[in-house]
């Protein structure tokens, strides 16, 4: 059962994607339904904060978490 986002996340994951045009950071595609990554996980105490969120593609994004995207994500 997933934990209900507190407002201030949704709110900086709409934010990243704001800030970087919803292009994806892996593939660069446009995606107007780009979600927002988190570097380090929520669960795992990852801030909900730009420096945290990453905006990817739908595809990407799920490729990451199926583990079949192969890069390293360093944000500075
Ligand atoms: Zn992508
Ligand atoms: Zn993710």
């Amino acid at each position: 059962m997933a934990k209900k986002r507190p407002y201030e996340h949704r709110k900086v994951q709409k934010e990243v994607k704001d800030i970087e045009m919803y292009q994806c950071i892996v593939c660069n595609m446009v995606d107007a339904k780009a979600h927002g990554h988190h570097l380090i996980p929520y669960r795992e105490g990852g801030a909900a904060n730009l420096q945290n969120m990453v905006t990817m593609c739908p595809d990407c994004h799920r490729r990451y978490h199926a583990g079949t995207l192969n890069i390293d994500i360093e944000r500075f």
